[in-house]
């Protein structure tokens, strides 16, 4: 038995910079190897598992065409040695599909599933026409890379398991619509009770309300709540090997793709930022996202809104923070001119750290904030800037001539 986990990237290829899991993917596997855990000690799993206490297997998978750097494999560090710190036992790096295609991911997934040889899981793996898998170029020194052609493990896959990102949910929305394979979306506990009975909670209603329920599945397809779940490294790193997959892909299964991929200073994305600078209807004006622009740069973050901004079309859709938008877990939320409605704090909950400025005290994000500056944004932010930008430059001071 072993659980694969869709690793979302914090970073990409060839962008000069260390790929490593997103903070939401490293919760995923959190989560998974809990559930892998549970399936080891359950009444139902091989007496060897039981007895040793140990996971049946945790099998990340990553797509994006990522090299030996990007992986890390050459120097024992990066994206490859995270995954085992986190108890990863194999590693799926997809190669071949350029951007996010939500369909296409999911055919590797339902690939992967049938060649771990899972019983449950049909169509069976000679019914996809569209994979074909085949070996990697040999690259001397990669010594924990299969070299073979690639072979899910020879176990049987009892989970898949992903972040509860949009690209999470999608993924194994369409991976359950093509497998006829229920899937449980935000989850934040799992256990395998064993016999395809798997005790999950998961969030409803944007985390206002928590579910208990048991998904009954051959293969239980889960995702996991963005904010609840903290990222906890495994007590002893696997050893892990690196599988490479290239499949071919047919065009129908590409018909939907990212062509483009809108991201803020630093390469981050909304979900997986570090620092958000949050604007709502105080900003007052799609200008009036200027000077939290340059905050954002300076503090290496992104811009989120609320949704009477999306709705104003200041700012698009994706910036969205919220139930009907993106949920954010950055270290630092900077919720500037928002009140703090309920829908919108279903997406920010999950930050460390909020700082609010209103110009009313009373408002509810003031409450919710570890911070709170009662003032003027369009003040306030400003000021902010200056003076971060008198750290980083402490020549700006001067006054020209
Ligand atoms: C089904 C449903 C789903 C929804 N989903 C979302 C969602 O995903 N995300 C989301 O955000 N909302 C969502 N909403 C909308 C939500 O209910 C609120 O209407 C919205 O979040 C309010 O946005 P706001 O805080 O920017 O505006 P307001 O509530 O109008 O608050 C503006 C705040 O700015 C302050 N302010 C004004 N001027 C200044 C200034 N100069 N300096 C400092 N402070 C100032 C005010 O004191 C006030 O607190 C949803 C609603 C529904 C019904």
């Amino acid at each position: 038995m072993t659980v694969f986990c869709l690793v979302e990237l914090d970073g990409a290829a060839g962008e000069g910079r260390a790929v490593g899991g997103a903070d939401v993917s490293l919760r995923a596997i959190t989560l998974a190897r809990e559930l892998a855990g549970s399936s080891a000690s359950s009444s139902f799993a091989p007496a060897s598992a039981a007895a040793s206490g140990t996971v049946g297997g945790l099998a990340a998978v990553v797509f994006g065409g990522l090299s030996a750097d990007d992986l890390g494999l050459e120097v024992g560090s990066g994206l490859v040695a995270e995954l085992a710190a986190y108890g990863v036992t194999d590693v799926y790096a997809v190669s071949g599909i350029d951007g996010y295609a939500p369909l296409a991911w999911a055919r590797v997934l339902q690939w992967l599933l049938s060649e771990s040889g899972n019983p449950g899981l049909h169509p069976a793996s000679d019914e996809l026409p569209h994979l074909v898998p085949h070996s990697s170029p040999d690259d001397s020194g990669r010594a924990s890379q299969d070299q073979s052609a690639p072979r899910a493990p020879g176990i049987s896959a009892h989970a898949v398991v992903a972040a509860g990102t949009e690209r999470g949910n999608e993924v194994l929305a369409h991976l359950g619509a093509i497998t006829d394979l229920p899937m449980a979306a935000n989850c934040t506990q799992a256990v395998d009770n064993g016999g395809g009975a798997y005790a999950i909670v998961r969030q409803r209603w944007a985390g206002l309300l928590l579910e208990e329920a048991v998904l009954e599945a051959p293969v239980a397809l889960l995702t996991v709540a963005t904010d609840v779940v903290s990222p906890v490294p495994a007590e002893t790193a696997a050893a892990v090997t690196v599988h490479e997959v290239a499949p071919s892909v047919d065009g129908s299964d590409l018909a939907v793709c990212a062509v483009e991929t809108a991201v803020g200073a630093g390469g981050e994305s909304l979900a997986t930022a570090r620092v958000v600078v949050g604007g709502g209807r105080g900003v007052g004006s799609a200008d009036g996202f200027a000077p939290l622009e340059e905050l954002a740069e300076l503090l290496g973050g992104v811009v989120g809104v609320s949704r009477v901004v999306t709705s104003e079309g200041w700012r698009p859709h994706t910036q969205q923070v919220g139930q009907t938008g993106t949920k954010i877990t950055p270290d630092l939320y900077l919720a500037c001119g928002i009140s703090g409605a309920i829908q919108h704090i279903a997406g920010c909950s999950g930050a460390k750290n909020i700082i609010a400025i209103n110009t009313d005290p009373a408002a509810p994000m003031m409450t919710r904030a570890d911070y709170a500056v009662i003032g003027n944004l369009h003040e306030v932010v400003p000021a902010l800037v200056t003076a971060l930008r008198e750290r980083v430059d402490p020549m700006s001071r001067r006054q020209p001539g």
